[in-house]
């Protein structure tokens, strides 16, 4: 056993690192474990993915975050077990860590959904995931501006959401600008890029106007859309649809859906929807004490018992209004139910367009195009600032949307399985 902390904090994303940050300004001893040394920003995710942004630009290391927070101590480990009655986690090389409090921030991962074959995609939610994806993708492209056989190229998206939307619309930006500008016009004509998805629209959280708008935008973009019909199987050169269609495959994204990570379902507190844990109101895990759930790892509710959406600004602040109700609790205070301050929602469509829906939920302004863009890019550097303030993507990525330059990054990890 390890020296002991007031609080554990498991995982460094939007939630724990806030919840550390203000546990670490009141003077509070904490300990936060996560399995890479970096927090990750997921909303930029997609630009690593599409070979745009490098990763020095959306991950900042644990460390730098908290230099000037000498009671939070960082470990980088991989958390394989939970005590949620003791307070107590234990990581992969064998240690244990105890608390008079527990903050279970683990994120989530892919949910496949049992779908045949799904194991051959490339899913997004990782700067491991966006390395993987970038990497093969410029595999894939290499392989084919070396064969030079007219060979066509389909990269294809499943799961038509907001990170479906922007991947699949980065790609086809990546097709029009990047190969272009760094392979050939003659490898561009021959790529193609394709969305998937069971329901009968893209975006479907978002108002018709939205979702009209994305899907216009998409096809505009050469995005080819296959909407309304569950994918049935998914093979190395081809995703097969329910409805009988095959769409030839070079390279599949997977984008459909989320769940609770191992963390959490490991830690025998009872899971909800998507195998995230139902919170109480004030973010406490059901039925034991001390114990908190935030973020992604939660299923968190409003106080008229709505959900909450699983975006980078509720668990930033579930983990800011966790670390109050923990010092409420030590204090001898009451904890308060969370009051989430809903800013709405937003996906980038493409260059100069995107979709924001801004402000709490009755009174939710609609905007699209340039000034949704515009509108995407405050929201995001409002976020980055929050957390990453110093990671160069503020500087360099929203210039690159509004002039024409593109990049296109080195990443390590090319993953030769993948060719077209
Ligand atoms: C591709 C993509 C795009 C998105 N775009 C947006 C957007 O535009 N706007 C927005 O608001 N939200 C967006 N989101 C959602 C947002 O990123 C998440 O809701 C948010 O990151 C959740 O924060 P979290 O702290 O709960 O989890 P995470 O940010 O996922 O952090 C979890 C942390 O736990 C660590 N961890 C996991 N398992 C272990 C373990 N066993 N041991 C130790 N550490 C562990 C992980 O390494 C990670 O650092 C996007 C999500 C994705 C995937």
């Amino acid at each position: 056993m390890d020296e002991n902390y007031e609080v554990i904090v498991v995982g460094g994303g939007f939630a724990g690192v806030a919840a550390a940050r203000t546990l670490g300004r009141k003077g509070v001893r904490v300990l936060l474990i996560d399995k890479n040394p970096y927090h990750q920003f997921q909303p930029l995710l997609y630009q690593v993915a599409t070979v745009q942004l490098g990763v020095s630009e959306v991950a900042r290391s644990l460390r730098d975050i908290f230099r000037g927070q000498p009671n939070v101590r960082v470990v980088v480990a991989e958390v394989t077990g939970v005590d949620v009655g003791a307070k107590r986690v234990t990581t992969s090389d064998g240690k244990s860590y105890e608390g008079r409090f527990l903050i279970l921030a683990s994120g989530a991962e892919a949910n496949f959904f049992n779908t045949p074959g799904a194991e051959v995609t490339y899913p997004l939610y990782s700067v491991d995931d966006a390395v993987s994806l970038g990497g093969t993708l410029s595999n894939v492209l290499e392989t084919a501006d070396r064969a030079d056989d007219g060979t066509e190229i389909h990269f294809v998206v499943i799961g038509a959401g907001p990170t479906g939307v922007e991947t699949a619309g980065a790609l086809a930006e990546t097709v029009k600008y990047v190969l272009s500008d760094y392979f050939s016009p003659r490898l561009a004509s021959r790529c193609h890029v394709h969305l998937v998805d069971m329901v009968p629209n893209v975006l479907n959280v978002f108002s018709d106007k939205s979702k009209e708008y994305a899907g216009r935008r998409l096809a505009a973009m050469g995005v080819q859309l296959h909407l309304g019909t569950p994918v049935a199987e998914i093979a190395r050169d081809k995703v097969l649809l329910k409805d009988g269609t095959e769409i030839p495959a070079s390279l599949v994204v997977w984008a459909g859906g989320l769940k609770a990570g191992p963390v959490v379902a490991g830690s025998g507190l009872p899971q909800g929807r998507g195998g995230r844990i139902d919170v109480n109101p004030d973010l406490t895990a059901p039925g034991v004490e001390g114990v908190y759930v935030l973020g992604d790892a939660a299923n968190m509710t409003d106080a008229k018992g709505n959900q909450l959406p699983q975006l980078g600004s509720c668990a930033l602040q579930a983990g800011t209004w966790a670390a109050k109700n923990i010092l409420a609790d030590r204090d001898g205070g009451h904890r308060a139910p969370f009051a989430y301050v809903d800013k709405g929602y937003m996906a980038m469509v493409g260059r100069g367009s995107a979709v924001a829906e801004v402000g709490p939920g009755p009174k939710r302004v609609l905007l699209n195009g340039p000034l949704a863009f515009l509108a995407w890019l405050g929201v995001h550097v409002v976020l980055l600032s929050g957390t990453l303030q110093k990671i160069r993507a503020v500087a360099t990525w929203p210039s690159d949307y509004i002039t024409h330059r593109r990049s296109f990054v080195v990443l390590s990890r090319p993953d030769s399985s993948h060719t077209p």
